[in-house]
């Protein structure tokens, strides 16, 4: 029926039988492209323009100022009989409160009643969530700005040498850090900061470290601080918390957790230098690795972590662009 159809449109008029099957091609291939979303067949694309297109998911950042810090003076001479030695560094007026021998239940149970019925912003508060599940407690107030050393330990008529086999029921050191004026509560998305502090014993002789590091929002979230893994040895390490407060890029994903300190590569001699095109600055962080290793320019062309192979699920920039820019201006 058709052919016949066809056999007698060419008779009649070539040059209408040609605009005829002309018009049917190309509204067939434009069915073919529509239902590939009017996009070319991936094998059709060249590969820089495929990577291009499924790049990773762009992590969404929000900006907190981190009123505390803290680390461990000298980790390799602590332990529990010689006590441990902190140093803290605060932008405010703030108290240390250590708890000793902390139950671990406990503590968990307290960062979920921090979530869910009250806010643990005062020492007090930490200790009702505890229910007082600790062995000792000794209470520091650190001055403003000023980098302090502090040394802990537990009182000789404690008795207590060790926490007992592994896996234990008590973690050897939480360190509490809030803010000592109420005022300041008000200002600040961070309320407190804990630290669980590991210190050898007679039982368990891995060296001091601090365990996890949480901080507690006001609005009854926390996070947990990790380390990133710097491919270089950047000037501008915003994973040191040694000074609070001064880089303001999410400090959730930006923390010491002492743990992984081991892990940190090397310095290389090109130091905060792309790993891939060895201009660059870098700048990219790849989750859930948490290498820091690529440029503004390269992040892009990688779905897999250059330094780890592990695939990369979410990235965020350490520094805008904006930011970048502004940091050049002042450069010149
Ligand atoms: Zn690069
Ligand atoms: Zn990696």
């Amino acid at each position: 029926m058709a052919a016949v159809f066809l056999v007698t449109l060419y008779e009649y008029s070539p040059l209408f039988y040609i605009a005829v099957v002309f018009t049917c091609f190309i509204v067939t291939t434009g069915l073919v492209l529509g239902w590939f979303g009017w996009d070319v067949p991936v094998i059709l694309r060249n590969s820089e323009e495929t990577q291009f297109n499924t790049r990773v998911f762009k992590k969404q950042m929000r900006q907190v100022k981190n009123p505390f810090g803290l680390e461990i003076t000298n980790p390799s001479s602590a332990s529990i009989t010689t006590g441990i030695t902190l140093t803290t560094d605060c932008l405010e007026d703030s108290l240390l409160t250590c708890y000793w021998g902390c139950s671990v239940q406990k503590f968990y149970e307290a960062l979920q009643k921090h979530f869910y019925c009250f806010r643990i912003s005062t020492p007090q508060a930490l200790e009702d969530a505890l229910y007082s599940e600790y062995l000792y407690q000794e209470q520091y107030f650190i001055k403003k700005d000023s980098k302090e050393e502090i040394y802990c330990q537990l009182p000789r008529d404690t008795k207590i040498e060790d926490f007992g086999s592994v896996p234990r029921s008590r973690y050897p050191l939480v360190a509490l850090l809030t803010l000592a004026d109420e005022d300041d509560r008000e200002i600040y998305d961070i309320i407190s900061m804990v630290s669980v502090i590991h210190i050898p014993d007679k039982t368990y002789k891995l060296s001091c470290r601090i365990l996890y590091q949480y901080l507690l929002l006001a609005q009854g979230q926390f996070h947990d601080l990790k380390q990133l893994f710097m491919s270089a040895n950047s000037n501008s390490t915003p994973s040191s918390n040694s000074s609070p407060g001064e880089k303001s890029t999410d400090r959730s994903l930006l923390e010491k957790a002492g743990l992984s300190e081991s892990e940190v590569e090397p310095p290389e001699e090109n130091s905060k230098d792309c790993v891939v095109c060895q201009n660059g600055t870098v700048n990219w962080v790849l989750l859930p690795c948490r290498h820091t290793c690529l440029c503004d320019g390269c992040v892009r062309y990688f779905q897999q972590c250059p330094m780890c192979r592990q695939f990369v699920q979410e990235s965020f920039a350490l520094c805008s662009q904006k930011e970048q820019e502004k940091d050049k201006r002042k450069a010149l």
